[in-house]
Formats: C-alpha cells, sequence, structure tokens
C-alpha cells in the first residue's frame, strides 16, 4: 500500500508494478498497445483521468460546483413536479437534495480526488457506488429505495460536472484502451472514432454488435475480462498490451513483453498489405467452382474497405447503424438516400443488399420504444418492429425506392419467421410507390426482394419462404442463438454458442438445399462465413455467396481456392450425422489437417519443380 498521505495512484509499489495477465475471448484479432482506461456505462462518457498533484485542489473545487448546479436542477424540478403533480411525489426531491449536502457523499468525493490524484467524475462515481453498496447489502425496501436515489444524484453531479469541464479522452496522448464493463454499438461507434485502440470489456461474446462493430473498425477487443476494472481502480492509465487473437490482456508489460508485441504488430500490417494484393482476384476452387464473396458494411467508412479488399458487392448493410449513428435525432430520408447511393454507385456493378432497420432486441431503439419489454430478443425487433411503426419505417422505405435508381440494389428483411410479414412488406412498396407517382419523384423498385434466415422457424419453412423471396441471406448469428436458445450476448454461455452444432449443419443444408431447388440466390452473412476453418462446411453445404467483413475477404478467398467442393458433400453428410459439436469439431479438423498436409505438399512441390525449393 502507499505510505499514508501520498496519492494512491502516484506512489507505485512492486507488487502493482507486476505484470499480470487476463484471460477472455478474444472477439476482433488485432493487437493493441496503449494505456488503459476505465469506463463506466451506467453513465455516459465517464472516464479515469489523472489529475496533477497540483490541479487537486482546483479538482476538489470543480466537483463542488457541480454540487450547486446539481442543487438548482433538483431544485427547478421539484418545483414543476410539485406545481403538476403534487406535493407528495416532489417530497422525493427532498431527499435527493439531502444527499447533496450528506457528509459521507461529499467527503467520500473528496477524499477519493485528494488520494487517488484522479479527475471528479470517477471520485463521484466511485463514491456513488460505495455508498449504494452498503445500502443495497440492508435488506429493507426503503433503504434499497434510496440507493436508487443516490443513483440518480450522481448522475446529476456527473452531468453538471460534464457541462462544468469536460474530460475527454483525447486528453491522453497515447493509443487508448477502454476497458468496460459492457459497451453497446453506437458507444463502441463513438469511441473507436477517436484515439481508441482496444477495447477490453468484461461481458459481450463474439457475436454480440459491439464486437461486430469492433471488427468493423478494426479495433482489436478482448470480451468476458470480468473483474478488469477491479484490477484497475485506483490505478489510472496503467500500460496494457490486448492481444485480441488470443483474448488475453497484459497489464503493465516488462521491456521483453513490449519488444515482442511491437515485433507482432509489424508482422501483423505485412500479412495484411500482402491479403490485399491477393483480395482482388477472384475466389474459384481448385473444381473451378466460382464464389462470391461479399461485404458486410456497418458504417461508412467500410465502404471503401470493401472495394479495396476486393468484395463482390455489399451482402449485407445493416442500416439500423444509421439510425444508432443519428441518435437521437431520427434519420431523415435524405440521410437514408445520400448514404445508400454512395454505397450503390462504390460496388457497382455489383448487388448492394440494404437490410432493412433491424432495430429492437440488443439495437435499442430509445426513440421508438418506451419499453424493449423483459426478453428483448424474442420481441419487438427487426421486420416486426417496422412494420408496427410505419410512420418512421416508410421514410426508409422512400429512401430505398429512389435510391433504386442508381444501381443494382437488393432489399433484404430482418427476423422474418412468417410468409405474411413479406406479403405485408410488398404492401408497403406498392403503397410507397404509389405516393411516390403523385409527388412525381423518380424511382426504381429494387431488383431483389430477400430475406434473413435467422429464426428456425423461418429455416424449417424456407420452401415456402422461397416461393414468396428473391433471395435468403442466412444470418448465423442470430438463427444459432434461437436454435440453441443461447444468448449470443451473454459470456456465461459462451462455450454453448457452437456453430459445429449438429442442428446447424442440418438447418444449414436444409436452406441451402431449398433455396437451390427453388432457383433462388442464397448466401450467409453471419459471423460464421468470415471463420475460414468452417468454410469446407458451408462450401460442402452448397453455399456459393458468403458476405463478411471487409477484412475478412482476403483471407475468406485464399481458403475457397485451396479446396475442391467435390470431398466436401461428404464431409458435411458425416457432420451432419454426428451426435456432439465436439465429433462434428473432430471431423474438421482432421479434414483440415490432411487438406493442409496436401496443401503444403503441393506448395513444395510447385516450387521444387519451378526451381524456389531448397538446395
Ligand atoms: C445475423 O444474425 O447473423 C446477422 C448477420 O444479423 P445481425 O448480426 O445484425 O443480427
Ligand atoms: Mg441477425
Amino acid at each position: 500500500m502507499p505510505a499514508s498521505g501520498e496519492p494512491r495512484g502516484a506512489g507505485r509499489t512492486d507488487e502493482i508494478d507486476a505484470m499480470e495477465q487476463v484471460e477472455g475471448l478474444g472477439v476482433a484479432a488485432g493487437i493493441a498497445i496503449g494505456r488503459a482506461v476505465c469506463i463506466s456505462m451506467r453513465v455516459p462518457d465517464l472516464f479515469q483521468i489523472p489529475v496533477a498533484p497540483e490541479r487537486v485542489d482546483d479538482e476538489i473545487a470543480r466537483f463542488h460546483r457541480a454540487v450547486t448546479q446539481a442543487q438548482e436542477e433538483i431544485n427547478l424540478l421539484r418545483a414543476k413536479v410539485g406545481q403538476e403533480l403534487g406535493e407528495e411525489l416532489a417530497g422525493i426531491f427532498d431527499a435527493q437534495g439531502l444527499f447533496l449536502r450528506d457528509p459521507t457523499f461529499l467527503e467520500g468525493v473528496e477524499a477519493h480526488i485528494r488520494n487517488e490524484a484522479i479527475n471528479a467524475e470517477w471520485a463521484v462515481y466511485e463514491t456513488s457506488v460505495d455508498i449504494q453498496q452498503r445500502f443495497e447489502a440492508i435488506d429493507a425496501e426503503y433503504l434499497r429505495a434510496r440507493a436508487e436515489d443516490l443513483r440518480d444524484v450522481g448522475r446529476y453531479v456527473l452531468r453538471a460536472l460534464q457541462g462544468v469541464q469536460h474530460h475527454q479522452l483525447s486528453d491522453i496522448e497515447d493509443g487508448v484502451v477502454i476497458v468496460a464493463d459492457d459497451l453497446t454499438p453506437s458507444d463502441a461507434v463513438r469511441l473507436g472514432r477517436k484515439n481508441v485502440v482496444g477495447f477490453a470489456i468484461e461481458h459481450g461474446s463474439r457475436t454480440s454488435h459491439t464486437t461486430i462493430i469492433a471488427r468493423s473498425l478494426g479495433i482489436p477487443a478482448v470480451a468476458g475480462v470480468s473483474g478488469l476494472r477491479q484490477r484497475l481502480s485506483d490505478q489510472p492509465e496503467v500500460p496494457v498490451i490486448l492481444d485480441g487473437h488470443r483474448g488475453a490482456v497484459i497489464l503493465r508489460p516488462d521491456a521483453i513483453t513490449q519488444h515482442r508485441y511491437r515485433e507482432r504488430l509489424r508482422a501483423q500490417a505485412a500479412e495484411e498489405a500482402a491479403l490485399i494484393r491477393c483480395g482482388q482476384d477472384v475466389a474459384v476452387t481448385r473444381d473451378d467452382v466460382t464464389v462470391q464473396v461479399m461485404a458486410n458494411i456497418d458504417l461508412p467508412e467500410e465502404i471503401d474497405d470493401a472495394c479495396r479488399y476486393g468484395a463482390a458487392g455489399v451482402g449485407l448493410y445493416r442500416s439500423e447503424f444509421l439510425y444508432i449513428e443519428k441518435s437521437p435525432e431520427l434519420p431523415g430520408e435524405e440521410d437514408h438516400l445520400a448514404l445508400y447511393r454512395t454505397l450503390i454507385e462504390a460496388v457497382a456493378p455489383h448487388p448492394a443488399i440494404i437490410r432493412t432497420y433491424d432495430l429492437g432486441g440488443r439495437k435499442i431503439a430509445r426513440e421508438l420504444l418506451a419499453s424493449d419489454g423483459e426478453n428483448p430478443v424474442l420481441g419487438l425487433r427487426g421486420i416486426r418492429l417496422t412494420l408496427a411503426r410505419p410512420e418512421i419505417f416508410r421514410v426508409q422505405v422512400r429512401a430505398l425506392l429512389r435510391a433504386g435508381i442508381y444501381g443494382e440494389l437488393w432489399i433484404m428483411l430482418p427476423l422474418v419467421s412468417t410468409v405474411e410479414e413479406i406479403r405485408a412488406f410488398r404492401r408497403v412498396l406498392d403503397d410507397v410507390a404509389t405516393e411516390l407517382d403523385a409527388d412525381g419523384i423518380p424511382y426504381r423498385r429494387p431488383r431483389k426482394l430477400g430475406i434473413m434466415i435467422e429464426v428456425p422457424a423461418a429455416a424449417v419453412i424456407s420452401d415456402l419462404l422461397a416461393r414468396e423471396a428473391d433471395f435468403f441471406s442466412i444470418g448465423t448469428n442470430d438463427l444459432i442463438q434461437y436454435a440453441l436458445a443461447v444468448d449470443r450476448n451473454n459470456e456465461h454461455v459462451a462455450s454453448l454458442y457452437r456453430p459445429q452444432h449438429p442442428a446447424l449443419i442440418r438447418l444449414l443444408r436444409t436452406v441451402i438445399g431449398n433455396a437451390r431447388r427453388a432457383g433462388i440466390e442464397v448466401s450467409l452473412c453471419g459471423e460464421v462465413a468470415a471463420d475460414d476453418r468452417l468454410t469446407p462446411l458451408l462450401l460442402g453445404c452448397g453455399l456459393r455467396r458468403f458476405s463478411v467483413s471487409p477484412r475478412r475477404v482476403p483471407a475468406i478467398k485464399q481458403r475457397i481456392r485451396t479446396l475442391a467442393t467435390a470431398p466436401l458433400e461428404a464431409l458435411v453428410a458425416r457432420c451432419a450425422d454426428c451426435a456432439t459439436s465436439d465429433e462434428v469439431e473432430a471431423e474438421l479438423s482432421a479434414f483440415l489437417a490432411a487438406h493442409d498436409d496436401d496443401a503444403a505438399t503441393a506448395t513444395a512441390t510447385s516450387a521444387a519443380s519451378s526451381g524456389d525449393g531448397p538446395t
């Protein structure tokens, strides 16, 4: 422990300086070297920032100014509620006002600022958590309610502090590795565009949208590192290395480890350059089957990446991210149109598949839904939400029809579980077209209207859906979640979330088989498509169209070129008959080992015949 009176963050013991490693789940590959900044999502933009010892008194004064401002805000609210709702309810704010004068709170915050030499925001957060935990431990309803009051008071002070003098992440010069309890997809977008080089998240999993965003931004991420913030508490800006391949966070790396990782960063950049070079070539298997590898796009900056990495069009544009980025405002028709046009023109003559809003569930739509219910992923989500809120959906549909004139637009509907949903959408399309005709606005209907297959019921009736839809795109992220009853965001069941489950292989075979029999296109745009170990299984199921994040396009193409489709059907047949995911994994590993040996022999033979071999 530091000597008494000495700032806790400043005097570090050998124990604190020692290198340590925290294991998690690698969810976005890559290596990040930087400084850890803890962030709590319970309040927006809350960072732990060191304060120079000579500025500690100013920081305490800043805290007191914020308390005064928070008190004024609470008084105003109290008066308003008193007038409109009566004195009884207004009394709640008296209790909150009391907290603002309570010495436990005030002195607690001051002590944190002074002893740890940290910013007032973080000190308020730490003090509130301390007091809340004490309240919550007491088994009395009344006191637990006081913990709620305290949470609110903390928020008032934090908001006031941020208005008084807002600490920015850009105050930190090095790359920032965000250490968070959880992150929403929009937080990941916002932070990822600052000087953030890595994410370490205590919750979350490989297919949560936050980690999908991390991959879109090319930011390495590790999830499931529970307790990491606790280990870093009291120590602002600890140097860290985040290894998104292995799923590890190394705190206070020693010089040798730092050197090793810097070398790996350099090697990574060279590998990426090589992949880009071979990314433009078409993906053809060894037995001459051409396979399309398209790109999944979440953010506008990925459109260039899709072209650079050689994608054959956009297989999935997650349009809800336009909404998430604009939130709390709703994107207007012109916002949609501008983006869709850019997308369509950038990938022409290939198709751009734009998915209508998939909001609800974890992609919270506060402006659309007052509450998303007890079980949001089974609630008003995807096509259900858009059909339920036509006034918002129509803006998007108008823009989509107008965007059709710029090229090869395919529209795709998310989370379809019934034939009626497709029919209802076609009616919306007809209505909007009539409206545009009446307004004299030029438009063109999409070349194709397709659906995501991500609900097991849709997979089972895919023969019927194939009569109504022009194409399918299989969303394994959700299909696995719903088929195996495993929440894709829950780290506690992450080990059960297995694409190798025989049920999934059977579902894939059914859907792809039904699509091919009906003569419609079928692609796969879930994260499974981006895993090159699974490519043989997908090709063996008959899949000829993949959609992956732009950076994965070259690697998947490369894998496809090494395979011949003929033996893969037999591999899939063996896997579909396996009893367990482990047995499927064993079949796959045996296949890959034999295949990699063959590939190595083929390379050696061709090198020897061209005179490049060892002499
Ligand atoms: C999926 O579910 O596989 C998918 C691609 O959609 P999202 O990840 O946006 O839910
Ligand atoms: Mg989905």
